[in-house]
């Protein structure tokens, strides 16, 4: 998650000379400052030319230039310290050129990598911060300081960017949003999804000012940085890996975003409101936007219940300082607390961090309280004094609790019916117990009992993977039923979910089949008519059942046909006839019975044609058709 460094702000001193008076009515002439920024042949360093124009009316002026700098070239200026030079008033236009440490690694909350860096090929580097002091005869003096890229690149206030790079803009709810996206980046999301993410979250997020955003997605092979994002300053800069995700409960874009918004200054006390307040939004952003289930929203709340953070009591940063209980236990702090607004207060989270959320204002514990007291009551208050001063954890709410409470969707997902399809069967069947090559379908229906219309998402999963997923939109009120199918090829028990339903499924291979019955018709023929045998079949077990039957006569096999039994019986049947009178044994499976031919003086014969074809067929028994019906009778 991001980290947001403590920023050293240009030191700003402006003096009046005494006794001189400035010329009244004159416009004031400011006082320039540009850093230009460029490649150096040093390794985690940048040159810096810090160039400034210096009006008639300035008296004297010194520069105060970051630590750890070496100094290539003054002109205009005289060193007095390693870090503070005096314009010496020999031109206008003074400069001092000096290499700056770029790279800045650390260990953020055990993370160890870098938070800005400077390679061969770019820089994403924070701008040197110049402090500036002056004597002058005008009473309106001011200094105007600007940061630019020498070559290529891009700067804003407090980050700037060396090299290759496209620009991508757009604005929303008074805001502009810039997206540098660097030729050496790899962008996950698409440019035009990012900055649409921003606009939402700025129409959506009013917490007070929407200072201009410069976001940088920041190059991560052969990088390590630490943290996933930084925001900079008291402004709009931001750095995002290049490889995060936007709609997730940790969208660290929206995450870094946030924290643009805040302009407020933390004490100790309030200092965990800077991360919790922007993993809260981030989460909530996610939820709000359909991007995620509200059990993933819950699942990132938890993540403050960690046995880990038993000991933290939020406003003491001493006992979280090394952890990330600020991320994690400030989220469910604010997501307890917003919900608790808006049930018991008719107001929002919002509304209350909009009230002390002032630049360079500070937010002491005090006014925190009093800011939540003053919305939501001493109830509200009580909490918050509460979870921040003690260890004890507030309660994350139930779906139906936070719908309650901020309206929107609530989109609940029931598995209504299962039932079967495949080679044997088809129709509902509960428990779902199959046979290999059967297939589980099921209807699950997705109904909104929210306030608002909303997205959803609908994922199969079979023993926790996630087989198919159906995506939609339902108005409030209104139901919709989702099938799916799910072939089975291997026996086992499977478990298939679907959002907090469970349905276990056991697939078994199909039992063998059985013979329960055999007719013949006519059983006394005469020779050559053609005798019907009808085999009934059923499964041998309590399952649908497959296998193959053979009828035979005197013990020869005469036709044989797979079956396949779902529930009840199947018949087959075969047609044959018999040349010569006399007694006959015809069987099917364990099933026996005889056909008697008779003699019949007036027909002296039909011709056996096929006789000879039936190879292993004893003589005078010829097939004369073989036809197999499959005749399920029973339940369905
Ligand atoms: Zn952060």
């Amino acid at each position: 998650m991001g980290a947001r460094p403590v920023v050293v702000f240009a030191l700003v001193v402006g003096c009046l000379l005494g006794g001189v008076v400035g010329v009244s009515g004159a416009a004031a002439e400011p006082i320039e400052l540009e850093n230009g920024l460029s490649q150096s042949g040093t390794d985690d360093r940048i040159d810096v030319e810090t160039r400034l124009s210096i009006p008639d009316s300035t008296a004297e002026l010194e520069i105060t230039i970051p630590a750890d700098t070496d100094v290539t070239a003054a002109e205009g200026f005289e060193r007095i310290d390693d870090r503070t030079y005096a314009w010496t008033g020999s031109t206008a236009t003074p400069s001092l050129e000096y290499e700056y440490d770029a790279t800045v690694r650390g260990t953020h909350r055990r993370r160890e990598g870098v938070t800005f860096v400077a390679n061969d090929e770019w820089a994403l580097v924070r701008t040197p911060s110049v402090g500036v002091s002056w004597r002058s005869t005008d009473t309106d003096s001011e200094l105007l300081q600007t940061n630019a890229v020498d070559g290529e690149g891009i700067a804003s206030t407090h980050m700037a960017y060396l090299g290759p790079y496209t620009e991508h803009t757009s604005s929303a709810a008074g805001q502009t949003f810039r997206l540098v996206v660097p030729e050496a980046a790899d962008l996950r999301e698409d440019p035009d999804e990012i900055l649409g993410a921003f606009e939402a979250a700025a129409e959506r997020l009013v917490i007070g000012s929407r200072p201009d955003v410069f976001a940088i997605a920041a190059p991560t092979a052969g990088q390590t940085w630490g943290p996933a994002g930084v925001q900079r300053g008291p402004g709009g800069d931001m750095w995002v890996r290049d490889a995060e995700r936007l709609g997730t409960t940790r969208n660290t874009w929206i995450h870094e975003y946030v924290h643009t918004r805040q302009r407020y200054v933390p004490t100790d006390a309030t200092r965990w409101t800077v991360e919790g307040m922007a993993d809260y939004y981030a989460a909530l952003l996610a939820y709000e936007s359909g991007d995620v289930g509200y059990a993933a929203f819950r699942d990132r709340l938890e993540r403050g219940t960690d046995p880990q953070y038993d000991d933290v009591r939020l406003a003491d940063p001493g006992t979280w300082s090394e952890t990330t209980a600020d991320y994690a236990r400030g989220a469910q702090l604010f997501a307890h607390l917003d919900r608790r607004l808006r049930a018991d207060a008719d107001t929002s989270l919002d509304a209350a961090i909009a009230g002390v959320n002032r630049p360079k204002r500070e937010l002491t514990q005090r006014r925190f309280l009093s800011a939540i007291g003053s919305a939501g009551g001493t109830d509200v208050r009580a909490d918050t004094e509460r979870y921040t001063e003690t260890t004890a954890t507030p309660p994350i709410a139930s779906r139906s609790d936070h719908v309650a409470a901020f309206g929107g969707p609530d989109i609940r997902r029931s598995i209504a019916e299962t039932a079967v399809s495949g080679p044997y069967r088809t129709g509902p069947i509960d428990p779902p117990e199959l046979v290999v090559g059967e297939t589980l379908e099921l209807d699950v229906v997705a109904e909104n009992v929210g306030t608002a219309a909303g997205g959803f998402e609908v994922e199969l999963r079979v023993d926790g993977e996630a087989v198919a997923i159906r995506e939609g939109r339902l108005d409030a009120g209104v139901s919709t039923t989702l099938r799916f199918a799910r072939e089975f090829d291997s026996t086992g028990e499977f478990e298939l979910a679907v959002g907090t339903e469970r349905a276990a499924v056991t697939v078994r291979e199909p039992a063998g089949i059985e013979v329960v019955g055999l007719d013949v018709a006519p059983a006394a023929p005469i020779p050559g008519e053609p005798v019907t045998l009808r085999a009934t079949v059923a499964s041998a077990a309590d399952r649908p059942a497959a296998g193959e039957v053979t009828v035979r006569a005197d013990g020869d096999p005469i036709a044989t046909e797979s079956v396949r039994v779902g529930e009840g019986t199947v018949t087959v049947e075969t047609t044959v006839s018999f040349d010569d009178p006399g007694e006959y044994v015809v069987s099917a499976g364990g099933q026996r019975t005889t056909v008697s031919v008779r003699e019949d003086a007036a027909s002296p014969g039909i011709d056996p044609t096929g006789l000879d074809d039936q190879p292993g067929l004893g003589a005078g028994i010829a097939v004369i058709a073989v036809l197999v019906a499959l005749a399920a009778v029973g339940r369905r």
